[in-house]
């Protein structure tokens, strides 16, 4: 039995059943959602972001301290000239009560996306990742001995790594880019032991981001005005406006939903163009021209997905419609710039995605595209890898398999199912 939540069908309106479902049974182009009995948020005395679970497609819930920390600026603010400006960090930060030892919001997907999957379909989890993402389920796996396969392209897999050894884990390298992996990572999705995770489609990785959105509120008193993101699949961006309906609905943090400003790294910026052109659909001729060439460009690659959930309903498009959301692109040098500034004035290291976002909050100060007496949260997606590295050692995760581009499952099905089975 369920009462917890109905999982509903954004463009139909009816209610699905809940088997891990990532897809409306009835052929829907669209995202379900999680509609929460509880329309009051709770939120319980818990260290990490299990504190959030009202809002959380799961029953049970994992040890852990990692979750979204939400603080006020002082010196970016003055800097900036921004009366209410609000950090969201995601990352490793002690100090600052940051306990995401793989240092990106990427573990607030992973760790629900696992409970979720343990209550509703048991089974092993597939992912393919460009990096970030592999290495938050990979810790997850590493922490509870739930078994997960990890699919990356061959030069990200010196980005995996956990600091408890990642015993019940299975890592496969494909020799070609990221879409190559999630091709190779649909094949053993569709092994009979395997399951695929379902990335912006699954309900426990947003409304597990979300858990940002909900922090902040609970943190300033209210929603913010505004909300800033650095996007690749949009993912977050479609959870913060999630989470804003939520909080809409429970009556207590305010009626106006936060304006998303959501940016990506130049060259490659398709939902800018696509925005900007007024399109819902995305056209990758006009786009992303060049797509490959454009993509080795961008120094923050893990916002360079070419499939990004932008059209879907219940998707970004329409997260930036109801929000009067706004679409900024920037430069590798102005990120730069932007997260050598964060630094000195905040005093920690940024993923470069987080430096894209703080470019583009540069950006809209300048341009004069807020109002500066407004409420803004900066969300800081990822930070915290050289302070990381002062308290724990990285133990990096080795590939079990390496595999041509566009190869089959075959050569190494018999030996992954065994692999898999004497982990579990
Ligand atoms: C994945 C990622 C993003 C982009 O998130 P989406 O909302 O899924 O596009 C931004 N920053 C970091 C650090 C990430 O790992």
């Amino acid at each position: 039995m369920n009462n917890k939540y109905t999982l509903r069908c954004v463009l139909g309106g009816e209610a699905v059943a809940e088997h891990y479902t990532t897809a409306c049974t009835n052929g829907h182009a669209s995202l379900l959602r999680a509609e929460y009995t509880a329309k009051q948020l709770t939120v319980r005395e818990l260290p990490g972001m299990f504190r959030f679970s009202d809002w959380l497609p799961v029953h049970g819930t994992l040890a852990t301290e990692a979750g979204p920390v939400c603080f006020r600026s002082l010196a970016l603010a003055r800097e900036l000239g921004l009366d209410n400006l609000y950090i969201g960090f995601n990352g490793y930060w002690p100090e600052r009560g940051g306990r995401i030892t793989t240092c990106s919001f990427k573990e607030l997907e992973a760790l629900p996306t696992v409970v979720r999957m343990r209550e509703q379909k048991p089974a092993t989890l597939v992912i393919a990742s460009a990096g970030n993402t592999g290495r938050a389920f990979l810790q997850v796996s590493a922490m509870t001995g739930i078994p997960v396969v990890v699919v990356v392209p061959e030069r990200a897999v010196n980005r995996l790594w956990t600091t408890v050894p990642a015993e019940n884990s299975c890592v496969i390298a494909v020799k070609g880019d990221y879409t190559d992996a999630i091709r190779f990572g649909r094949e053993v999705s569709a092994l009979p032991e395997f399951l695929e995770e379902g990335g912006a489609r699954n309900i426990a990785r947003r409304d597990g981001m979300g858990t940002v959105m909900l922090d902040a509120a609970v943190t300033i008193g209210h929603m913010p005005d505004y909300y800033f993101q650095a996007i690749g699949s949009g993912t977050g961006g479609i959870a913060a406006w999630e989470a804003s309906l939520r909080l809409r609905a429970d009556g207590r943090f305010g009626s106006r939903l936060p304006v998303l400003h959501l940016c990506q790294n130049l060259p490659f910026a398709p939902m800018v163009h696509a925005w900007h052109a007024g399109r819902r659909n995305l056209v990758p001729e006009a786009d992303m021209p060049d797509a490959e060439d454009a993509i080795s460009h961008v120094a923050a690659d893990v916002l360079t997905n070419r499939e990004p959930p932008y059209s879907i309903a219940g998707g970004v498009f329409d997260a930036l419609t109801d929000t009067g959301g706004v679409m900024s692109a920037v430069t590798n040098e102005e990120a730069r710039n932007a997260g050598t500034l964060f630094e000195d004035l905040e005093g920690i290291d940024l993923d470069p995605a987080a430096a894209v976002c703080t470019a583009s909050l540069l950006q809209a100060c300048e341009t004069w595209k807020i109002d500066r007496k407004k409420t803004v949260l900066l969300n800081i997606t990822g930070g915290g890898y050289r302070r990381l590295q002062e308290d724990l050692a990285r133990i990096p995760v080795q590939a079990s398999f390496t595999v041509p581009a566009g190869t089959g499952i075959e050569n190494i099905r018999k030996e992954l199912v065994k692999m898999v089975r004497t982990s579990v």
